[in-house]
């Protein structure tokens, strides 16, 4: 797999289009640029295109028309569909800064310490769990997926920390895998949707400060042997660029535009636009798609 400086030196063209992330939403994008004979590239931080998908071993039951596949089969397919495709990408790139070239009518975008100029670029960085201090191990899972999955539940005591859905199903799946004893630990009246609540039993929900003694195992002054933190997602915000934010993501226009950066979009679960899930970030993603077909043929009509 070439790294995104031998792509970027193999032309000294300017890209039309640069999609920074390879989740649902920055795939879905880079599939459409590509297919409708844009110049792209598309770079993930990660060795493999799929995003949060490539952590859910669940069966996925929300994508109309796709029945019975994992998160993790999702990712694969989506993997192999960008790769069959032959659309340009480079895995293992971090980007790590993103500066306009107003002289160039470009960004340039950094990625492993080499640039590259394109006149449109994509963030389609999505989210991630909040670890909120803690560090997994094999004691502490972070998030929905993997991380809990990997997790040693069967005959022991289990903390999960937080009142949102994925507490509610994480408790749940807890439970069904063998712990002991599983509660949830709330700062206040849980959020999750009431029919998550009903699958859990009521006395095992503590709500108060949560005060965890991590090296002892104790929340709230009770003993556990793992905790699982879900404490919700945050955006994964590209490092070194100041982009107008609206509830800690990304602010963008009904064309996926954000305002006040000429050629700049974003995507998916940075822009919390849509309800987060992978159909809304494909859809997004091709939105943007259309937006940037639509903004380079008023370009080339002007030239
Ligand atoms: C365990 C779990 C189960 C889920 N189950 C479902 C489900 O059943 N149905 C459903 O519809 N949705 C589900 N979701 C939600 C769904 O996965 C997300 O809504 C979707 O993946 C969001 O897509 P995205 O492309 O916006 O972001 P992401 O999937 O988060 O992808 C973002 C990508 O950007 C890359 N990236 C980030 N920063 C950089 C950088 N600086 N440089 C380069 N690359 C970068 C990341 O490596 C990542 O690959 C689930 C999520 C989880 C965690």
């Amino acid at each position: 797999m070439k790294r995104v400086e031998e792509l970027i030196d193999a032309s000294t063209d300017v890209l039309d289009v640069l999609v920074i992330g390879g989740g649902p939403a920055g795939a879905a994008c880079a599939l459409w640029t590509h297919q409708l004979g844009m110049k792209t590239l598309l770079v993930d931080a990660g060795l493999r295109i799929g995003g949060l998908q490539r952590f859910s071993p669940y069966t996925n039951v929300w994508m109309p028309g796709l029945v019975g596949r994992t998160g993790q089969e999702i990712a694969t397919a989506l993997h192999s569909h960008v790769v069959a495709a032959g659309v340009p990408h480079a895995l293992g790139s971090r980007v790590t800064a993103l500066r306009r070239q107003e002289a160039l009518s470009a960004w340039e975008v950094l990625a492993e310490s080499r640039a590259t100029l394109a006149r449109h670029v994509v963030l389609a960085t999505g989210s991630r769990p909040r670890s909120a201090g803690f560090v997994e191990s094999d004691r502490v899972g972070i998030g929905p997926g993997m991380s809990m999955e990997l997790l040693e539940v069967e005959g022991r005591r289990v903390a999960i920390l937080g009142g949102g859905d994925n507490a509610f199903d994480q408790a749940v799946f807890a439970l069904r895998r063998g712990a002991r004893t599983v509660d949830i630990h709330c700062r206040g009246t849980p959020r999750a949707q009431p029919l998550l609540q009903r699958r859990f039993p009521a006395s095992n929900v503590h709500i108060g400060p949560i005060h965890v003694d991590l090296p002892r195992m104790m929340v709230a002054g009770r003993q556990y042997d793992v905790l699982g933190v879900q404490f919700g997602f945050d955006a994964n915000l590209p490092p070194g660029i100041e982009v107008p934010l609206r509830d800690g993501c990304i602010a963008v226009d009904r064309t996926g535009a954000v305002p006040g950066h000429p050629g700049l979009y974003a995507a998916g679960e940075v822009t919390n636009f849509w309800h987060p899930c992978v159909t809304t970030s494909y859809g997004h993603g091709i939105q943007v798609a259309k937006s940037i077909q639509a903004a380079l043929r008023v370009t080339e009509s002007q030239s």
